[in-house]
């Protein structure tokens, strides 16, 4: 294993990567978890040179989010990053993100303009422009996304298609905390605010989600009811604020009935302990990764 190399000069990342292959790229905001690391991990095993930007990108945090006290630790996701095999790590600067007289914006109208973008305006905006300046500096083959962010995911999609970005998006499912497996809490840098009760209290989320798919496996086709049954399982955790809970298509439109789709998700978003925490889940287990 190899160290990796970090980069905070864009022009020499570019020239490094001269003649390596094949570039897998996956964008984050540090603070790195498994969830992240299964990302680097896929990018390893299907391109020749793995990337990992490490930016925690003030445009994407609202005035009252928690952009200052956003956890940042280079050393320790060095480690992760070494031991999942990424090649380089691309930190810029603010500096270089957004110098004096930076003033373009990528919008993506439409999906951004439901759930968490309802909820933190500008967010998507702030991603966008983001991931595609990073796009157009490391030049990627494939960039790797976490389904965790399924809006996301649908943003940059968009966005991509709609601007003729030549990059391909691989979607990784969502990777979750090891205790009580496939009912644990999705791994999250957030996370790291909550001590370890709060975390075991907030698996409420991915528990309501399973409510709702079994009771979809159960033959509710009826969106209110398939809400209701995530619902009740919310209501059991006084601490947690619903934000939202919804079933969607793959357009993250919500239906009074569920038509077949092969996308349908279920999303919510709740305020635990001070933290804004969001999951997801395939309606049915038939259901895909993003389209
Ligand atoms: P972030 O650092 O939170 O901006 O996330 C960077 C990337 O990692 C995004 O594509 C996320 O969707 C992805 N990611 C975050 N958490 C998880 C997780 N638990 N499982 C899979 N991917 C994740």
């Amino acid at each position: 294993m190899t160290e990796p190399q970090v980069f905070t000069d864009p022009a020499e990342l570019r020239a490094a990567l001269q003649g390596r292959g094949t570039v897998g790229f996956v964008p984050t905001m540090g603070y790195l978890h498994d969830g992240h690391a299964t990302l680097m991990r896929w990018a390893r095993q299907s391109c020749d040179t793995v990337v990992l930007s490490i930016y925690v990108n003030p445009l994407q945090f609202g005035p009252n989010e928690d952009y200052a006290s956003y956890p940042r630790d280079l050393e320790r996701d060095l480690k992760v990053a070494r031991s999942a095999g990424v090649d380089f790590v691309f930190a810029p600067s603010d500096a270089t993100m957004y110098p004096p007289g930076f003033s373009t914006r990528v919008s993506v109208n439409g999906v951004s303009d439901t759930l968490d973008g309802l909820s933190r305006p500008g967010h998507f905006t702030g991603v966008a422009t983001v991931v595609l300046k990073l796009l157009n500096l490391v030049r990627p083959d494939k960039v790797f996304l976490g389904e965790k962010d399924w809006q996301q995911v649908a943003v940059l999609r968009r966005m991509i298609t709609d601007l003729n970005v030549a990059v391909e998006v691989v979607g990784v499912p969502t990777v979750r905390s090891e205790e009580a497996a496939s009912l644990g809490l999705a791994l999250s840098s957030r996370n790291s605010y909550l001590n370890e009760e709060q975390k075991a209290r907030a698996t409420v989320l991915s528990r309501a989600l399973r409510a709702v798919q079994a009771a979809y496996a159960a033959g509710e086709r009826d969106t209110q009811a398939l809400k209701q049954a995530g619902l009740n399982v919310l209501k059991t955790e006084p601490d947690a604020q619903l934000d939202y809970l919804t079933v969607v298509d793959s357009n993250l439109q919500e239906t009074p009935r569920i038509a077949e789709d092969p996308f349908n998700r279920i999303l919510i978003a709740a305020r635990m302990f001070g933290v804004r925490l969001i999951d997801n889940m395939p309606l049915s287990a038939n259901n895909g990764a993003h389209p």
